[in-house]
């Protein structure tokens, strides 16, 4: 991070002095007293557990030269000599703030990317794809909401020419605030599912939710939708004062797979007609879902005059984050990790790389969480799916998952279906479930923790 001052700072946030430090400048922000450091600014906010404003006192041995603080907070400040205090009406708030301020001392491309599932995967994949050109920030992980966002931020530094920042929210306004932080150039909304629909009510709010991400853009600005998703689709028809590019496999869209092949590592080989010319494309990540991904991220590189031989090297050194869809070899059993989270839709699509791999296949699946009264209809969403496919083994773990299972079992009479209430009574049958097993997928919700289970099975093997 670049140094700011203390004056700056309180102008940013509208925040007053009221005590002045020895030092008038920080580099770098921290909210968490493991990650503060000499000279930095300690901003304590207040979670549900835990209140940052306790650790102050902590911060101030780390040498931080200043600190924010809420101004309810009756703060003691004896002792807390030589640094900067100064009073805002909300730490959260001035955080955002001063993340906007210092994104816009920055004159670069910004591409946002937001969707209910895949932006992890979409964020890392255009970085792959832009990043032998161009020195990228993105997100480190998920830090994509309304803290983890403003800390990506402020990793900016005079040598980035580019941002790829995924933006996450949990309820209307959320994303509004981050593309009012980010303001991205390019916004990128990979689908409309089911994750969060428990604050938002209905998929209609989802996408209004979503859409928030275009609030910053004018008419050189565009934004890249899946064009075969129910909701975004309708989009086609809507005016709009940015520009929209549509991805996906149907033709009707800007840029689609003319011809598309499935390999036998999963991964898929595509033919794309691109100003004139046939060009091949090679995804190795397996799902049919990556080749959304993959499309979208062509297309930015295409847009930044990237050549099809550039981008087919970063898509084959490309690897995405841990446990979204890893496929590991544990003696004679594939298993695929997907245990990093769930949606109903990043279930089906799981499943469906599942169910292209060879021989006996079981589906370990957990509870998907935060559906509120949705819940019942999105695990039986999963569970019809199931029923259509080659898979004849299915373990759940947790209550809602027996959602699933009930469903698939009333299509498909001759599943074998196995119900545990939690990992460790699951751990302790497996044995006998895994005889005859030749691939299987683990997955559910983060709340879940169902990588314990391709812990067991790598520890086994
Ligand atoms: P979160 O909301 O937790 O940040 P996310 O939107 O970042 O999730 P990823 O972490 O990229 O999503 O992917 C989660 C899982 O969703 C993957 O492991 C994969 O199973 C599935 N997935 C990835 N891309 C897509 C896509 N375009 N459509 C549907 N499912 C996808
Ligand atoms: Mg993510």
């Amino acid at each position: 991070m670049i140094t700011l001052t203390y004056t700056t700072l309180s102008e940013i946030c509208k925040g007053e002095i009221i005590r002045r430090g020895k030092k008038d400048s920080f580099q770098g922000i921290s909210i968490d007293t493991r990650t503060a450091e000499k000279d930095m600014l300690f901003l304590p906010l207040k979670g549900q557990r835990f209140d940052g404003h306790h650790f102050i006192r902590e911060a101030y041995e780390k040498g931080i030269s200043g600190v924010l603080i809420d101004k309810d907070q009756k703060l003691n400040t004896d002792g807390l000599d030589g640094i900067y205090i100064i009073e805002v009406e909300d730490t959260l708030k001035a955080l955002m703030d001063i993340s906007s301020y210092y994104r816009r001392l920055f004159d670069l491309p910004c591409i946002g990317v937001t969707g209910s599932t895949g932006k992890t995967t979409t964020k890392d994949m255009i970085s792959a794809v832009l990043g032998n050109r161009f020195k990228i920030l993105k997100n480190i992980g998920n830090y994509n909401n309304q803290i983890g966002l403003p800390l990506t931020i402020f990793n900016l530094e005079p040598q980035h020419q580019m941002a790829v920042l995924e933006m996450g929210m949990s309820s209307l306004g959320e994303i509004d605030s981050l593309a009012n932080i980010a303001n991205p150039n390019i916004g990128v909304i990979t689908n409309i599912g089911m994750s969060h629909i428990e604050h938002l009510g209905s998929r209609e709010n989802i996408m209004r939710a979503k859409m928030e991400i275009t609030n910053y853009m004018n008419s050189q600005d565009y934004l890249l939708l899946n064009g075969d998703d129910q909701f975004l689709s309708q989009m086609r028809n809507v005016p709009t004062k940015f520009i929209k590019i549509f991805f996906g496999l149907s033709k009707d869209n800007d840029i689609f797979p003319e011809e598309i092949q499935a390999n036998k590592n999963g991964g898929y080989s595509i033919v794309i007609h691109w100003k004139g010319k046939a060009i091949s494309f090679n995804i190795l990540q397996p799902g049919i879902h990556n080749v959304y991904n993959a499309l979208a991220s062509i297309w930015i590189a295409f847009h930044y005059n990237i050549s099809p031989e550039e981008i087919q090297t970063s898509l084959d050194e490309f690897k995405p984050s841990s446990m979204r869809l890893e496929i590991h070899q544990f003696n004679n059993i594939k298993v695929i990790n997907d245990a990093y989270n769930a949606s109903p839709d990043s279930m089906r699509a799981a499943l469906a790389v599942l169910n292209l791999q060879k021989g006996n296949k079981l589906a370990i699946l957990g509870n998907i969480l935060e559906m509120g009264t949705f819940s019942e209809e999105g695990h039986r969403m999963v569970g019809a799916d199931l029923a259509l496919t080659d898979i004849n083994n299915l373990v759940t773990v947790g209550e809602m998952a027996k959602w699933i299972g009930e469903e698939a079992t009333k299509h498909k009479v001759d599943l074998d279906w196995h119900s545990f209430n939690n990992n460790e009574e699951l751990i302790k049958d497996l044995p006998k479930i895994l005889q005859n097993i030749d691939a299987i997928l683990v997955k559910g919700s983060r709340g879940m923790r169902m990588e314990e289970i391709v812990y067991y099975l790598q520890e086994r093997s």
